[in-house]
């Protein structure tokens, strides 16, 4: 099964183009839509997970029209949005029954008891099942919002930024429940974080302004700029003067001296050495790209 998206286009009152004219295709695993804040994720997790409308274009998951067909879209969507809202006061087992019940999940109260307590046991959450889930850390209400999204064995779950604020330890956790989750389903996590996309995904695109700037896997990114990446630790005088002469694609300060990476056809410079490109270094060169487009 795959997702096919295209020519979507999303207009907002007030000019903002948030999805340019967006094609691409989506298939089984995990897929990272990687871009700034405000280049159009959620604008876009939000009319895949048909919560608005696109102005134009179409977005098919196997025979389903996603765009036209809402009601049987929400029968296999799973959905895990940026902000997850108000966490009550009652416990995960509670809540997460009630939202089976309003899902329609499980054929009477016995069955849905399993349910639930074979996804709180999936995302590691069993033995804490009784806690009110207001009192959760980040990421253990992250793992409770994957608990829900994933009532009804969605076929395509949706997780837009779910790693923001989460320690390094979190996102682990949250990582490794992810991937198993990805191997059967059409997955899309949107993310700014170029670690998510580069531990987690087999698939991604980067958009920015509205606009498709990649698709392919992170090694094809990586390799799509081989040997035009060119490293140099240097002075912060050094710094300015090498921003405007050269395409300084980021800079780093490494044991509070910056290191910067230029991208060039040929060696910018004295100095300089070749370095394996990785994915922040597209992500900041597709970026840098298309700002200057108008
Ligand atoms: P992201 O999720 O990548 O941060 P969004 O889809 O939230 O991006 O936003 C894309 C652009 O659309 C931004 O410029 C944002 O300010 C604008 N935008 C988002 N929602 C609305 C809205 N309801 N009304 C007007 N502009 C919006």
């Amino acid at each position: 099964m795959e997702l096919v998206i295209q020519n979507l286009s999303k207009t907002y009152a007030g000019g903002v183009k948030a999805l340019d004219n967006i094609s691409m295709t989506i298939p089984t695993g995990m897929f990272g839509l990687l871009g700034p804040n405000g280049a159009g994720k959620s604008t876009l997790m939000r009319t895949l997970a048909t919560l608005q409308n696109a102005d134009s274009g179409s977005a098919v998951l196997g025979d389903l029209d996603i765009l036209n067909q809402k009601t049987k879209v929400r029968e296999i969507l799973g959905y895990l949005p940026q902000e997850f809202g108000v966490y009550p006061r009652t416990s995960a087992t509670t809540l997460l029954t009630h939202l089976a019940t309003l899902k329609g999940v499980g054929e009477n109260a016995s069955q849905r008891r399993e349910i639930v307590s074979g996804l709180l046991q999936r995302v590691n959450l069993y033995e804490v099942r009784s806690k009110a889930v207001a009192t959760y850390s980040g990421g253990m209400r992250q793992r409770f919002g994957i608990a829900q999204a994933l009532l009804g064995d969605p076929k395509l779950l949706i997780v837009d930024e779910p790693t923001a604020g989460l320690d390094p330890g979190e996102r682990n956790r949250f990582y490794n429940l992810l991937s198993e989750v990805g191997e059967s389903v059409v997955v899309i996590l949107s993310t700014h974080i170029v670690e998510d996309v580069k531990e987690l995904c087999t698939n991604m695109s980067i958009i920015h302004r509205g606009r498709l700037l990649f698709a392919g896997s992170p090694s094809q990114a990586e390799t799509s700029l081989a040997g035009r990446i060119w490293a140099k630790s240097m002075s912060k005088d050094e710094l300015k003067k090498c921003q405007q002469e050269m395409d300084v694609i980021s800079n780093k300060l490494i044991e509070g001296r910056p290191m910067v990476r230029v991208y060039s056809d040929s060696r910018p410079g004295e100095g300089f050495s070749p370095i394996d490109p990785n994915l922040e270094d597209i992500f900041f060169y597709q970026i840098k790209r298309n700002s200057n487009v108008a």
